[in-house]
């Protein structure tokens, strides 16, 4: 049984589930990897909302992947999975195909998938009677990635879209980016686990790593991995609104700036301007 906390993380209200505290999360993760595979989700909902609330911070580590390594004993790439399994099924709850997206190769080829899409594709194959991931691909090939009319329906403002994390509306023209990010985040995690393994082997003196200085490799590391991180996306740039982006020198023709360099380089003015547009549009 799934407990209600599932799904709240990836609609954009509060992530905490009443007063629950950094143990309780815990405790969650910890029973839902205990019990069953199936309860992924409930420990990928648990652990964003320890990420994304930063309850970690009650430990004392500097960052939640360092946390997550000092605390719990499965791997930093499961967790991610299930955090990836959580947001995904958080993008389709309403389909009554929901449960029955249970392991990571559904998730994957569901996570490509614009999130407004998700749930027609999800119906058809379920109507079609596989939900296999290689099903679920050809569908999306299907029917998402058909061309649009001639004419596009006038905007409905009832419309709800997809925002960035900042709150603001992401335009079509910079969807596809924004979906891809996780594409990053991926490699992001690939070189902490390449720097994990040369702590790792520093700690044991391992005879295989001896030629290589741990603290100049892992700095390497660090900077790379760092390099990845500014180039998520975080926000619609807000100079050409993802939308005149071909001519933006901020945002390089991404139409879309990472969390750094929104939190450092935009204008507390422009900030302000954003956050009414974010307001509007709710
Ligand atoms: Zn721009």
């Amino acid at each position: 049984m799934l407990s209600n906390i599932h799904y709240m993380n990836t609609l954009g209200k509060s992530r905490r589930d009443g007063l629950k505290t950094l143990a309780e999360y815990e405790n969650i993760v910890e029973s839902s990897i205990a019990t069953a595979k199936s309860a992924a989700t409930e420990a990928g909902s648990a652990l964003i909302t320890i990420r994304d609330e930063r309850l970690w911070e009650e430990t004392g580590h500097s960052g939640f992947e360092v946390y997550f390594r000092s605390r719990f004993k499965f791997s930093l790439t499961s967790a991610f999975k299930y955090i990836e399994m959580a947001e995904v099924k958080g993008s389709i709850e309403d389909s009554p195909h929901t449960e029955k997206i249970q392991n990571h190769g559904q998730v994957k080829a569901l996570s490509v998938i614009p999130e407004p899409e998700r749930k027609k594709v999800l119906n058809e194959a379920a109507s079609r009677g596989d939900l296999s991931p290689a099903a679920i691909k050809a569908v999306a090939a299907e029917i998402v990635s058909q061309p649009s009319p001639p004419k596009p329906p006038p905007k409905k403002k009832s419309e709800p879209k997809e925002c960035d994390s900042t709150g603001y509306p992401i335009p079509d023209g910079v969807m596809d980016l924004w979906t891809r990010r996780f594409e990053l985040k991926e490699i992001m995690l690939k070189l902490s686990e390449i720097k994990c393994r040369v702590e790792k082997s520093q700690k044991e003196s391992d005879p295989l790593f001896s030629g290589i200085t741990p603290s100049t490799m892992i700095a390497d590391i660090e900077k790379i991995r760092q390099t990845f991180k500014w180039e998520v996306p975080y926000a619609v740039c807000p100079y050409c609104q993802g939308v005149t982006k071909d001519k933006c020198r901020v945002c390089r023709g991404k139409g879309m700036i990472g969390e750094h360099a929104y939190q450092v380089n935009v204008p507390e003015e422009l900030k302000a301007i954003r956050l009414k547009g974010c307001k509007e549009v709710k």
